[in-house]
Protein backbone atom coordinates (compact mmCIF):
# COMPACT_ATOMS: atom_id res chain seq x y z
CA UNK A 1 0.00 0.00 0.00
CA UNK A 2 1.66 3.53 -0.94
CA UNK A 3 1.52 5.78 2.15
CA UNK A 4 -0.98 9.00 2.34
CA UNK A 5 0.81 11.47 5.59
CA UNK A 6 -1.84 12.62 7.07
CA UNK A 7 -1.69 16.66 8.47
CA UNK A 8 -3.16 17.49 11.65
CA UNK A 9 -5.56 20.51 10.40
CA UNK A 10 -7.78 21.48 13.44
CA UNK A 11 -5.18 24.61 13.85
CA UNK A 12 -2.12 26.22 12.76
CA UNK A 13 0.19 26.17 9.78
CA UNK A 14 -0.89 22.73 8.48
CA UNK A 15 -0.93 24.06 5.18
CA UNK A 16 2.75 24.60 4.60
CA UNK A 17 3.36 20.97 5.73
CA UNK A 18 0.72 19.64 2.63
CA UNK A 19 3.57 21.57 0.44
CA UNK A 20 6.50 20.18 1.58
CA UNK A 21 5.06 17.00 1.15
CA UNK A 22 3.94 17.67 -2.12
CA UNK A 23 7.56 18.36 -3.32
CA UNK A 24 8.61 15.59 -2.15
CA UNK A 25 6.10 13.05 -4.23
CA UNK A 26 4.36 12.32 -1.19
CA UNK A 27 0.62 12.27 -1.05
CA UNK A 28 -1.29 13.72 2.16
CA UNK A 29 -4.34 13.91 4.14
CA UNK A 30 -5.61 16.55 5.97
CA UNK A 31 -6.72 14.98 9.61
CA UNK A 32 -9.41 16.79 11.48
CA UNK A 33 -11.90 13.70 12.71
CA UNK A 34 -10.54 10.12 14.16
CA UNK A 35 -12.25 8.34 10.58
CA UNK A 36 -9.58 11.06 8.34
CA UNK A 37 -6.82 9.13 10.91
CA UNK A 38 -7.63 5.85 9.46
CA UNK A 39 -6.80 6.79 6.32
CA UNK A 40 -3.33 7.62 7.02
CA UNK A 41 0.17 6.08 7.63
CA UNK A 42 2.05 8.72 9.71
CA UNK A 43 0.87 12.14 10.83
CA UNK A 44 2.42 15.83 11.32
CA UNK A 45 1.13 17.82 13.87
CA UNK A 46 2.16 21.31 12.45
CA UNK A 47 2.99 24.64 14.19
CA UNK A 48 -0.07 27.13 15.74
CA UNK A 49 -1.14 27.54 19.21
CA UNK A 50 -0.69 24.10 21.31
CA UNK A 51 -3.32 25.21 23.76
CA UNK A 52 -5.85 25.54 21.34
CA UNK A 53 -4.73 22.41 19.33
CA UNK A 54 -4.93 20.18 23.04
CA UNK A 55 -8.73 21.58 22.85
CA UNK A 56 -9.75 20.60 19.59
CA UNK A 57 -7.79 17.55 19.66
CA UNK A 58 -10.57 16.02 22.77
CA UNK A 59 -13.62 17.66 21.45
CA UNK A 60 -12.41 16.44 18.19
CA UNK A 61 -12.22 13.24 19.44
CA UNK A 62 -9.18 12.56 17.84
CA UNK A 63 -6.73 12.84 21.16
CA UNK A 64 -7.69 9.43 22.43
CA UNK A 65 -7.62 7.94 18.38
CA UNK A 66 -4.22 9.81 18.21
CA UNK A 67 -3.25 8.10 21.34
CA UNK A 68 -3.79 4.73 20.54
CA UNK A 69 -2.21 4.68 16.86
CA UNK A 70 1.29 6.28 18.40
CA UNK A 71 1.05 3.53 20.78
CA UNK A 72 1.03 1.16 17.90
CA UNK A 73 4.16 2.96 15.95
CA UNK A 74 2.54 4.99 13.57
CA UNK A 75 5.53 7.41 12.55
CA UNK A 76 4.46 11.14 13.70
CA UNK A 77 6.41 14.27 13.60
CA UNK A 78 5.23 17.80 15.34
CA UNK A 79 7.26 20.89 14.57
CA UNK A 80 6.72 23.60 17.09
CA UNK A 81 3.25 23.52 18.80
CA UNK A 82 3.21 20.21 17.25
CA UNK A 83 6.37 19.29 19.60
CA UNK A 84 4.55 20.73 22.43
CA UNK A 85 1.56 18.03 22.34
CA UNK A 86 4.33 15.30 21.95
CA UNK A 87 6.60 16.16 24.81
CA UNK A 88 6.44 13.73 28.27
CA UNK A 89 6.11 17.13 30.09
CA UNK A 90 5.29 20.82 29.57
CA UNK A 91 6.28 23.60 31.09
CA UNK A 92 4.49 27.05 31.45
CA UNK A 93 1.73 25.36 30.02
CA UNK A 94 -2.40 25.84 30.61
CA UNK A 95 -2.91 23.67 33.04
CA UNK A 96 -5.84 22.28 31.08
CA UNK A 97 -3.30 21.41 27.78
CA UNK A 98 -2.98 17.90 27.49
CA UNK A 99 0.05 16.42 25.37
CA UNK A 100 0.45 12.53 24.60
CA UNK A 101 3.79 11.87 26.04
CA UNK A 102 5.23 10.15 23.02
CA UNK A 103 8.70 11.48 23.39
CA UNK A 104 10.57 11.69 26.84
CA UNK A 105 11.42 15.53 26.37
CA UNK A 106 10.38 18.50 28.37
CA UNK A 107 9.89 21.75 26.94
CA UNK A 108 9.03 25.16 27.91
CA UNK A 109 6.14 26.82 25.69
CA UNK A 110 7.28 30.79 24.51
CA UNK A 111 11.05 29.91 26.30
CA UNK A 112 13.33 31.94 23.52
CA UNK A 113 11.88 35.40 25.19
CA UNK A 114 10.26 38.45 23.89
CA UNK A 115 13.31 40.37 22.04
CA UNK A 116 13.49 36.57 20.27
CA UNK A 117 10.30 36.22 19.97
CA UNK A 118 10.97 34.82 16.54
CA UNK A 119 14.34 34.16 14.64
CA UNK A 120 16.52 32.92 11.57
CA UNK A 121 19.60 30.91 11.89
CA UNK A 122 21.91 27.81 9.93
CA UNK A 123 22.33 24.92 11.91
CA UNK A 124 24.34 21.47 11.22
CA UNK A 125 22.12 18.84 10.74
CA UNK A 126 22.58 14.75 11.98
CA UNK A 127 22.51 12.73 8.68
CA UNK A 128 22.44 16.01 6.36
CA UNK A 129 25.47 17.33 4.49
CA UNK A 130 24.68 21.41 4.76
CA UNK A 131 23.63 23.27 7.29
CA UNK A 132 19.77 23.75 7.66
CA UNK A 133 18.25 27.38 7.58
CA UNK A 134 15.60 27.09 10.80
CA UNK A 135 13.28 29.73 11.34
CA UNK A 136 12.07 29.79 15.33
CA UNK A 137 8.76 31.67 15.57
CA UNK A 138 7.78 31.99 19.33
CA UNK A 139 9.51 28.66 19.94
CA UNK A 140 8.99 25.76 22.62
CA UNK A 141 12.48 24.87 24.24
CA UNK A 142 13.38 21.59 25.28
CA UNK A 143 14.70 21.46 28.67
CA UNK A 144 15.01 18.06 29.11
CA UNK A 145 15.99 15.13 26.89
CA UNK A 146 15.42 11.41 28.35
CA UNK A 147 18.15 8.48 27.41
CA UNK A 148 16.38 7.28 24.96
CA UNK A 149 16.00 9.96 22.91
CA UNK A 150 18.39 10.64 19.19
CA UNK A 151 19.56 14.71 19.23
CA UNK A 152 19.84 15.25 15.55
CA UNK A 153 20.31 19.38 15.96
CA UNK A 154 21.41 21.55 18.19
CA UNK A 155 21.14 25.33 18.36
CA UNK A 156 23.62 26.79 20.41
CA UNK A 157 23.61 24.15 23.27
CA UNK A 158 19.73 23.37 23.01
CA UNK A 159 18.41 20.22 21.12
CA UNK A 160 16.37 21.56 18.40
CA UNK A 161 15.45 18.47 16.40
CA UNK A 162 14.86 15.01 18.26
CA UNK A 163 14.10 11.56 17.91
CA UNK A 164 12.77 8.86 19.53
CA UNK A 165 11.87 5.63 17.74
CA UNK A 166 9.15 6.59 15.05
CA UNK A 167 8.54 9.60 16.99
CA UNK A 168 10.27 13.07 15.49
CA UNK A 169 10.31 16.90 16.98
CA UNK A 170 11.49 20.07 15.60
CA UNK A 171 11.19 23.38 17.80
CA UNK A 172 11.36 25.26 14.55
CA UNK A 173 9.52 25.17 11.30
CA UNK A 174 11.09 23.32 8.50
CA UNK A 175 7.54 23.63 6.37
CA UNK A 176 8.51 27.69 5.69
CA UNK A 177 11.33 27.21 3.97
CA UNK A 178 11.59 25.60 0.33
CA UNK A 179 13.83 22.78 1.94
CA UNK A 180 12.45 19.36 2.28
CA UNK A 181 15.33 17.57 3.96
CA UNK A 182 14.07 17.19 7.35
CA UNK A 183 10.67 16.32 5.88
CA UNK A 184 12.72 13.48 3.86
CA UNK A 185 14.48 12.54 7.26
CA UNK A 186 10.99 12.12 8.79
CA UNK A 187 9.38 10.10 5.34
CA UNK A 188 12.44 7.84 5.61
CA UNK A 189 10.76 6.87 9.13
CA UNK A 190 8.15 5.28 6.95
CA UNK A 191 10.35 2.60 5.45
CA UNK A 192 11.79 1.60 9.35
CA UNK A 193 8.25 0.59 10.26
N1 LIG B 1 4.00 29.19 21.40
C1 LIG B 1 3.15 28.30 20.67
C2 LIG B 1 2.45 27.32 21.60
O1 LIG B 1 2.69 27.27 22.75
C3 LIG B 1 3.91 27.54 19.62
C4 LIG B 1 4.41 28.51 18.57
C5 LIG B 1 4.44 27.93 17.19
O2 LIG B 1 3.98 26.81 16.92
N2 LIG B 1 4.94 28.71 16.26
O3 LIG B 1 1.65 26.58 21.14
Amino acid sequence: MSSVVGVLALQGAFLAHQQSLTKLGIASQEVRTPSDLEMVTALVMPGGESTTMSHLLATSGLFAAIDSRIKAGMPVFGTCAGMILLARGVLDGRSDQTSFGAIDIDVRRNAYGRQVDSFETDIAVDGLTDDFHAVFIRAPQIVRCGPEVTVLAKYRDDVVLARQGSVMVASFHPELTDDTRIHSLFTGLLQEV
